[in-house]
């Protein structure tokens, strides 16, 4: 029944139960034939989308004609969901201010609502599905040319209770009912690809902790020398280097400290595994909140096999496959200069030759990642700082905004979690590797999950 026909000229009756309301209510306005033209989806700033998001805002433009002064009351249904969602909206002149107003001004309603995951009775289906608004042009019951908004919500309330709404149409036919109109549009969750860093060529196994070189001291406290005037170098690890090492921060010069080359102390935790757990972690945290989560390699450990023979663009095509809408990729830094022994911490990168809004978003996912990072080590003596200071690099490939072979997720950034190259972060990445992959885990979910509900609109 597309665009009822008026029943005619006299004021209809409409009788709404409820203590706010008389029996029965007569409407004075005369009602010509009001039509619903069009229905758009569309986003929040009134740009036409082709598909709605569990978590995201959604709007529906209701363009009318001969309709001002009235309701459009909405029922949005899903196969999927446990019940509909149904709302009141008034339907408004546009573009024309109200003394200048005619009858042939355009005439809208905009009506909104968030779609929510735990809507849905089976919360883990990652199916897509059609969400479909049917649109009913009401009469305003008390004939106002401003519809009582809050009135018009207490019906729609008296209809959801009594799921009066699911038979809207038998129930009021011929009655309130002035036209009426269906548009559909497909929903999906959130999708969120996890890119665990490395593993994109053989033998990739990213960084890990280092051993380091530096002079040792004397018994006056000076460098030591061997009988032929040479310096005495020694070798350290994470665990052993001395303190009046790497509590000088020129001890580059006065201790002739540098990086040796990989500890080999990682044991089946070079960064390439450690962000693989966290990343196994994290997904099924985010499955739960109700997102669909995929990761960009399914191999912790290095195996023949395609795993080792992508290269980092295939990382952007796997995400741009998926839909993602959120990509993460996650990482341990490594530092290779020998000044930068000292140099730790977690943080966020950006690429940054890109777009400034592209920059802005990707700084503020960062942002929101690193928010709750908080890594201590066993004794709660020490813990890996986070770097404010923003970071930020040329060419990140998986960031890349390329036409061809960047990354099409909108919300996109690189979290380094902790520096692998400082014997003080290698210590407490090495020290307590269950605890800590557990709680890194949950910490960037907390942010991810923060960011959603805050700036995913
Ligand atoms: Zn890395």
């Amino acid at each position: 029944m597309e665009n009822a026909k008026n029943t005619g000229n006299s004021a209809p009756n409409f009788t709404a139960t409820g203590d706010k309301f008389p029996n029965t209510v007569n409407t004075a306005v005369i009602v010509k034939d009001p039509t619903i033209v069009t229905l758009t989806w569309s986003d929040a700033q009134g740009k036409k989308i082709d598909k709605a998001k569990y978590g995201k805002k959604t709007f529906l433009r209701i363009e009318t004609k001969a309709s001002y002064g009235l309701s459009a009351f909405v029922v949005v249904h899903c196969d999927d969901w446990k019940q509909d969602y149904v709302g009141i909206t008034p339907i408004t002149k546009c573009f024309v201010p109200p003394f200048m107003q005619s009858d042939n001004d355009p005439e809208e309603a905009v009506f909104s609502f968030t779609p929510k995951v735990e809507w849905l009775t089976n919360v883990k289906t990652d199916k897509l599905n059609d969400i479909i608004a049917k649109v009913y042009i009401i009469h305003n019951k008390f004939g106002m040319l401003t519809p009582k908004l809050e009135e018009l919500k207490q019906i729609a309330e008296e209809f959801k209770k009594n799921e009066l709404y699911r038979n809207f149409l038998t129930h009021c036919k011929g009655y309130i009912i002035r036209a009426e109109k269906t548009e559909k549009i497909p929903i999906s969750k959130i999708i969120i690809v996890i890119d665990p860093g490395h593993g994109h060529k053989s033998g990739d196994t990213g960084t890990e902790a280092w051993k380091y070189s530096h002079a040792i001291k004397n018994e006056k406290g000076d460098i030591k020398k061997n009988d032929a005037g040479e310096v005495v170098t020694q070798t350290s690890t994470f665990k052993t280097i001395p303190d009046y090492v790497y509590s000088n921060e020129n001890a580059c010069k006065e201790w002739q400290a540098k990086l040796l080359g990989r500890d080999g102390a990682c044991n089946g935790w070079s960064e390439r595994e450690i962000v693989f757990e966290i990343a196994e972690l994290m997904k099924p945290k985010l499955e739960e909140a109700g997102h669909v989560v995929y990761m960009t390699r399914t191999e912790k450990v290095i195996a023949s096999g395609l795993d080792n023979l992508e290269n980092l663009y295939s990382r952007n095509n796997f995400s741009n496959e998926k839909n993602a809408d959120y990509f993460i990729s996650i990482h341990v830094n490594g530092n290779d200069a020998n000044s930068s022994i000292w140099k730790r911490g977690a943080f966020y990168m950006y690429r940054k030759n890109d777009e400034q809004e592209t920059i802005n978003i990707s700084k503020q996912l960062g942002v929101s990642l690193v928010k709750y990072l908080k890594t201590y080590n066993k004794d709660k003596t020490d813990f890996i700082p986070i770097v404010t200071e923003t970071f930020q690099q040329k060419d990140l490939a998986v960031l890349s905004s390329d036409k061809t072979k960047g990354n099409k997720a909108k919300y996109k950034s690189l979290v380094e979690i902790g520096t692998y190259t400082n014997p003080k972060d290698a210590a407490i990445l090495l020290g307590n590797k269950d605890v800590i992959k557990v709680t890194v885990a949950e910490q960037l979910v907390k942010g991810l999950l923060e960011h959603i509900t805050n700036h995913f609109l």
